[in-house]
């Protein structure tokens, strides 16, 4: 153990003032939606304070540390526009906040607690199962005299460090969302705070880290509330000031499942190349068990900092709800300049038309309206590259009246006026659908179904008639006419 100099040295490096939170991942290979909510609200409780936004990556678990996890931490936060003001990239008044490069650190604060008599070394070879079901009353080592630990220390014998919990009397312990909560000592397993190979447990270091890095609120999922009584005893032992709690109910995939990379569930990655919109995904989440109070749903992330508030996460588990993603999708996409959508949406439009001469941003104008989810976008433009071999029987239109015979007529009719124009804009095309209507003393539709079908082979098309023939080139459309009229011919 260092001399107490050291630990007061320690004591004045911590940021003080202002509040200071930290998302705290560890690099297990995916930030899924559970993660991301969690990075978000900790992120919206610092920024709406003015506070501190620090990034903690704990890899003390070496078994689960997945190669290129941390970067995609970096990547999802970065993409997502959450900062972080301290930590390895960024420098800072205390960093790096890596776990493993801080590991002289748990070993000093474990031996202070067993000074202390809030922690003893435990020799017993079962103390590797980091004291599942561990009955404190049945360990010898708990009642080693100190003398006895400190020598067998001394002579090499190996040995994890426990805490030392009370055997009588209760916890309680204060969350911002589940209220107070008392539990019995006697239900607290003496846990393991220093594994043999030096290494601390996660249960150690995060309270070491949150003290040291002045952490005024823990936001984590509620998985960990059933250890906080142990991490409040910590902090009571060192004789710290104990954070807010914070801890977020899961994000379910239904109502019994729990959202997960094993069963398939999508991370922030999966969900923006299956085309989500990262401004989406943010706002959606941010209201996966949080709410504003009020009908208002769309909210940018410098809007969701400034209203943000803890009273305004629910203690009830969430649904992740892909259709209602997707309306917020929707939405944002719809409120993109033309410009940007079409930016977005090119690597999808090029999917489905590869024709160097059809320009994606014209395709993207019909797009922007009706899409909800950019992957959505290849399958609605089949017909651009290649016309479909279709079947004649799509030319009849109930409602237009239309049938093949008049389709017929009406591609033949069409054919001549379509050569005639020299300037193949919307305007012109338009203009000689609609002369041919008034010609013909029909309806509009009445002409334009039967083209729309001959240059898209399809019913459903993004765009009408105009839009598709403009977009697919005059030589193109008379092109996909003739072959209409052949095919009606037959
Ligand atoms: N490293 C923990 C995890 O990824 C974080 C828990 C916490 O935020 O304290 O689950």
């Amino acid at each position: 153990m260092k001399d107490m100099n050291w630990y007061a040295e320690q004591e004045a490096r911590i940021p003080k003032g202002g509040t200071r939170t930290r998302f705290a991942p560890s690099p297990t290979g995916y930030m899924h939606v559970g993660n991301l909510r969690t990075a978000l609200y900790t992120w919206l409780i610092a920024r709406n304070k003015g506070g501190k936004f620090i990034l903690r990556i704990e890899d003390t678990d070496q078994e689960r540390y997945v190669d290129g996890a941390v970067e995609v931490i970096y990547r999802t936060l970065a993409e997502c526009g959450l900062d972080h003001d301290e930590g390895p990239d960024v420098g800072g008044p205390v960093g790096p906040y890596i776990q493993t490069e801080r590991r002289g650190l748990y070993k000093e604060y474990a031996d202070l607690l067993i000074e202390k008599g809030c922690a003893y070394r435990c020799f017993c070879e079962k103390s590797d199962a980091e004291g599942e079901g561990f009955e404190k009353a049945a360990d010898p080592c708990r009642s080693l005299s100190r003398v006895e630990s400190d020598e067998r220390a001394a002579s090499g014998e190996a040995y994890v460090i426990r805490q030392k919990i009370p055997e009588g009397g209760t916890t309680t312990f204060h969350d911002e969302i589940f209220g107070d909560i008392t539990v019995e000592n006697s239900t607290l397993d003496d846990q393991v705070l220093i594994k043999r190979d030096g290494l601390p447990t996660y249960n150690f270091a995060n309270v070491i880290d949150d003290h040291l890095m002045g952490i005024t609120h823990v936001v984590r999922g509620s998985e960990y509330l059933s250890s906080a009584p142990k991490y409040d005893l910590l902090y009571r032992s060192f004789g710290w000031d104990v954070p807010a709690y914070v801890h977020c109910s899961p994000v379910m995939r239904d109502a019994h499942n729990k959202m997960s990379k094993r069963h398939g569930d999508p991370s922030y990655e999966d969900l923006i190349a299956q085309g989500y919109l990262t401004d989406a995904v943010v706002n959606y989440v941010a209201l996966l068990g949080w709410s504003p109070g009020g009908e208002r749903e769309i909210f940018s992330l410098p809007e969701l900092a400034e209203v943000f508030e803890i009273k305004g996460i629910s203690k009830s588990p969430a649904i992740f709800d892909v259709e209602k993603l997707k309306y917020f999708n929707s939405e944002y996409i719809r409120a993109m300049s033309p410009e940007d959508f079409a930016a977005a949406a090119e690597p999808f439009i090029r999917q489905a038309v590869k024709k160097p001469d059809i320009d994606p941003a014209a395709i993207a104008a019909l797009l922007q309206q009706r899409t909800e989810v950019l992957s959505d976008i290849p399958e609605k433009l089949d017909f651009f590259d290649e016309l479909p071999d279709y079947d004649t029987s799509l030319y009849v239109h109930k409602k237009s009246k239309t049938d093949e015979a008049g389709s017929l007529e009406m591609l033949n009719r069409m054919l001549p006026v379509f050569e005639a124009i020299e300037d193949w804009s919307d305007e012109s095309i338009l203009g000689a659908m609609t002369d041919m209507a008034a010609q013909c003393e029909c309806k509009n539709a009445k002409v334009m179904w039967p083209v729309r079908i001959a240059v898209a082979g399809k019913a459903v098309t993004p765009g009408g008639a105009v839009e598709i023939c403009r977009i697919l080139g005059k030589d193109e459309t008379l092109r996909r006419i003739r072959i209409g009229a052949e095919k009606l011919s037959k």
